[in-house]
């Protein structure tokens, strides 16, 4: 039987936006099964929201893709993916900044485990402005950015607002 081809796609995720989403949707159509993974250090704290709330917006948001799932993992995404037989990490490239950082990722990645395959999508160029701290400035700040993400992310800007 052929093997299946198993995509994950890490990152913060805090808050997902429509530009990730693309991305989701896009990986969707090159693999069998692609896993949204939050991938997060437990160490750090400084996110916005918490790895629940984002597993939450994320599985919201893809409820209608049949062959796509939402996981957390607190550690090195290789093993995750090593866990998960997935030998494809998938990321979204913006612009000429985010090629420095991914370079990094992918030669570290390398070092780690050389079987591993990145595979990189570029940004549809109305997503190029989006990240997610854009889409957290521009919310707080009182401007609807209910085109740049998910239903159920805008709920929570919404509400975030509300509490300040
Ligand atoms: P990280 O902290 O790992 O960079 P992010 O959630 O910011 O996590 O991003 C996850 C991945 O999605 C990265 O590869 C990033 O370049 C990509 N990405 C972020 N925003 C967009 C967007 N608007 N369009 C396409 N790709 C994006």
């Amino acid at each position: 039987m052929k093997e299946k081809k198993i995509g994950v796609y890490p990152g913060s995720f805090d808050p997902i936006t429509n530009g990730h989403l693309d991305i989701i949707k896009r990986a969707s159509k090159l693999f069998d099964e692609v896993i949204v993974l939050v991938a997060y250090n437990s160490s750090k704290t400084n996110n916005r929201f918490s790895v629940k709330e984002r597993v939450e917006m994320i599985n919201d948001a893809i409820k209608d893709m049949n062959n796509v799932r939402c996981d957390s993992y607190d550690g090195l995404t290789i093993n995750f993916a090593k866990m998960n037989n997935a030998k494809f990490l998938i990321r979204g490239l913006r612009v000429v900044s985010d090629f420095d950082y991914e370079w990094s990722l992918a030669a570290s990645n390398e070092f780690i485990d050389h079987e591993i395959e990145m595979v990189f999508l570029m940004a549809k160029k109305e997503n190029t402005f989006i990240s997610s701290s854009n889409i957290i400035e521009l919310a707080s700040m009182g401007v609807d950015v209910s085109k740049l993400v998910p239903s159920k992310v805008n709920e929570y800007l919404i509400s975030m607002n509300k509490n300040k």
